[in-house]
């Protein structure tokens, strides 16, 4: 058994700019332990994004390996990525990203029909312990910007992944929504003993974060 939910090993990515190749990331290691919250803040620009979905076995890198627990993703074949994606990572988006045809409810069986890992949670107990069965049958539009975030965190945790990876989910609240979103997030972290990876530029909740990095010049340096 690995003793990181995830690990990256000298990433290299690079985008053809025009006539030139533009590194993003030049040779980025990264070790997170289940139950560890990680804040990556950054310039725009400078590859948050990119890494998040190198991390969310979206995008390949150039050179490098990734590790998610036991599986080493390098190895297996890209029609593989999906069931790896499927199984061990939940997504939380800047934007909640929810369907707005579905209810709550539906939108987290949704999820869990396509995993395998179906037995794990209910549907019902994790809006419970997420103080969100209220609202069950609602639709998205009938939402605050707030409830939608935290049904799109539910929804994260809905296929017990072992990796969660948040791309500024902040970004669209105020402060105080904001930051019950991320405490939120951190608390499900420490509970289920997840691998949670948070892109921010809001320095407000990095207090609520284990360990912060900051991407710069395709380097990652770890500030706290
Ligand atoms: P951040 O999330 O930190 O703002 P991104 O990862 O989105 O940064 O982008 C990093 C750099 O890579 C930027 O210069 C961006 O223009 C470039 N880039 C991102 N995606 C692509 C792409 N698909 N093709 C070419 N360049 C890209
Ligand atoms: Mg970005």
């Amino acid at each position: 058994m690995n003793e990181y939910a995830i690990q990256l090993k000298n990433i290299v990515k690079c985008y053809k700019d025009g006539e030139q190749d533009h590194t993003v990331l030049n040779n980025v290691s990264l070790n997170v332990e289940p139950g560890e919250f990680v804040a990556i803040v950054g310039p725009s620009g400078s590859g948050k994004s990119t890494l998040l979905s190198i991390m969310g076995v979206l995008l390949s890198p150039d050179q490098g390996t990734i590790q998610i627990g036991d599986t080493c993703v390098s190895e297996k074949k890209q029609k593989e990525w999906t069931d790896i994606r499927r199984e061990q990572i939940g997504f939380i988006f800047q934007n909640h990203q929810l369907l707005p045809f579905l209810t709550v409810e539906e939108q987290l069986k949704l999820v869990q029909n396509m995993s395998k890992n179906k037995e794990e949670i209910s549907v019902k107990q994790l809006l419970e312990s997420l103080g969100l069965d209220e609202l069950a049958n609602k639709y998205p539009s009938k939402m605050s910007g707030g409830q939608k975030q935290r049904v799109a965190i539910a929804r994260a945790f809905m296929n017990d992944p072992q990796v969660i990876l948040a791309d500024e989910p902040t970004a669209s609240l105020d402060g105080e929504r904001g930051r019950q979103v991320v405490e939120m997030i951190r608390h499900e972290t420490k509970k289920r003993n997840k691998a949670a990876i948070m892109v921010t530029h809001d320095e407000r909740v990095l207090e609520l974060v284990d360990t912060i990095y900051r991407l710069e010049n395709g380097s990652l340096v770890r500030e706290k």
